[in-house]
């Protein structure tokens, strides 16, 4: 499924109204105000790729005070990739030898039964 992050440069002191309204948009699932080139970016999905291009084009873009927007697609078939990378590094976990609880690596007690783990 589709995901982009949108950078976005909007008038001088709007950032805060701009990032209220990216919150009510669907699709949206975060936003954030930025300092530096761009003043918020903000990660949104969709069904489709279509979909998505609506989302932008129609919703975004067309918020009050929202001057620029550039689009950054993920690249899809990278995720899979990723998503296994991240599953590897959550399998590097010490097990409680007493209730099997997953604990940090760096943890030296059970945060749930109290167990010293090796
Ligand atoms: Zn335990």
């Amino acid at each position: 499924m589709p995901m982009a992050f949108v950078f976005m440069t909007v008038n001088l002191g709007s950032k805060m109204d701009v990032l209220r309204e990216l919150m009510l948009v669907d699709g949206v699932i975060e936003a954030y105000a930025l300092l530096g080139e761009y003043d918020i970016v903000a990660r949104v999905w969709a069904k489709s790729q279509d979909e998505l291009g609506r989302i932008i084009k129609e919703r975004i873009s067309r918020i009050g005070n929202v001057r620029s927007v550039i689009t950054l697609l993920a690249t899809e078939d990278l995720w899979e990739e990723a998503k296994l990378m991240a599953k590897r590094r959550s399998t590097a976990v010490n097990i409680c030898p007493n209730c099997h609880a997953e604990m940090p690596l760096e943890a030296k007690y059970c945060g749930f039964c109290g167990k010293k783990l090796k």
